[in-house]
């Protein structure tokens, strides 16, 4: 399967603004946007573009598939599924996005990062309505279960997961039982629940070329 081994700092300095694509890192004064607030190159300290009308567009793409940490063919497929589907164009897209079982491990608090989210999907510790479930571009649907799975709760990782967890603000379309550490689909993610940061009417633009 392909990789995107483009260093992730890159990509936010490139984007012009914190994508979140590190976890905590993010959050701290080592973030390369607080030190290195331009783009990358030789000419990205001086670099003064007037962006176009498709720059704009192509940014925001990019902007949401980095902060999906989806390959470009995987994203466009995605969004052609959405343009398919009767309704709101946008808004379905962001629901497909949000409805990865990556984004929705993210969401939840149980990885600090989507990309430490795939990782941990990858390597079999979760399950989805008791089933072991490895696969990071699943969509969850409503009424699943998400547990860890229980010969993975004495991993080192998981130790201090409550204590991690218990200020962690959960999204409305997942309800999380702290105490059983089990997280239960409500419903699909709604617009304003998901309060995205990017253009979504700039992405359709792009993609309806
Ligand atoms: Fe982006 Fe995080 Fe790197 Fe900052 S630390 S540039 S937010 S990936």
């Amino acid at each position: 399967m392909a990789k995107d081994l483009d260093p992730k700092c890159k990509k936010c300095r490139r984007a012009g603004e914190r994508l979140f694509l590190k976890g905590e890192r993010c959050s701290t004064p080592k973030c390369a946007i607080v030190k290195r607030n331009y783009a990358p190159g030789f000419h990205g300290p001086r670099q003064r573009v007037r962006i176009s009308d498709y720059g704009k567009q192509l940014k925001e793409k990019q902007k949401a598939r980095y902060q999906y940490n989806m390959m470009e063919k995987q994203f466009r497929l995605t969004f052609e599924r959405a343009k398919n589907k009767p309704g709101d164009t946008g808004e379905i897209f962001i629901q497909m996005l949000e409805s990865r079982f990556d984004n929705t491990i993210y969401r939840i608090g149980f990885a600090s990062s989507r990309a430490q989210a795939r990782q941990l999907i990858n390597h079999g510790h979760f399950t989805i309505n008791d089933q072991r479930m490895s696969i990071p571009s699943y969509k969850v649907k409503v009424g699943d279960i998400i547990k860890i799975k229980n010969n993975k709760k004495e991993a080192k990782y998981f130790k201090n997961i409550s204590e991690i967890l218990k200020n962690k603000e959960v999204p409305g379309w997942i309800n999380f039982d702290i105490k059983e550490l089990k997280a239960k689909i409500l419903h699909a993610p709604l617009m304003d629940q998901v309060n995205p940061s990017f253009n979504i009417q700039l992405i359709i633009e792009y993609y309806s070329k």
